[in-house]
């Protein structure tokens, strides 16, 4: 595909989205990222915030990144004020034993519940 991001990977469920070969629910995109609702909401407003680019996970960044990361914060802060949330809570899981079950940098935003600490 034309498309593509170079570093797309065709088993990787988030390459996959953002090829558009898999629906998402998106509420925010640009050159380097996408929001989406998460398929399996945890809160009220459950959105991930991921590179279009193939990154593993948060353990993947180095500072080569630094541009990247401040687009997926920025994305991540906008979504929630137009989303209206002043409260919330950004989470990436870092391998299995933590919870990552999609192998493709996501950060979590959650809100419009109270928040317990800490995680399970
Ligand atoms: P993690 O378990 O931290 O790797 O987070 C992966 C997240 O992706 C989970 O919260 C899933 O509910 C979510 N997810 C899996 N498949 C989809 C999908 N097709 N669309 C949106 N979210 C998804």
């Amino acid at each position: 595909m034309a498309d593509r991001d170079p570093t797309y990977q065709a088993d990787c469920l988030f390459c996959r989205i953002v090829a558009d070969e898999i629906p998402s629910d998106r509420v925010f995109e640009d050159g380097q990222v996408i929001v989406f609702r998460d398929i399996n909401p945890r809160a009220p407003t459950h959105v991930l915030a991921i590179p279009r680019r193939h990154v593993r996970s948060a353990a993947s960044l180095t500072h080569a990144d630094g541009d990247l990361l401040a687009a997926l914060f920025g994305a991540l802060h906008w979504v929630a004020r137009e989303l209206g949330l002043d409260d919330y809570r950004i989470v990436s899981n870092v391998g299995a034993g933590a919870g990552q079950s999609v192998f493709h940098l996501h950060f979590h935003l959650l809100g419009g519940r109270p928040m317990t600490w800490p995680p399970g």
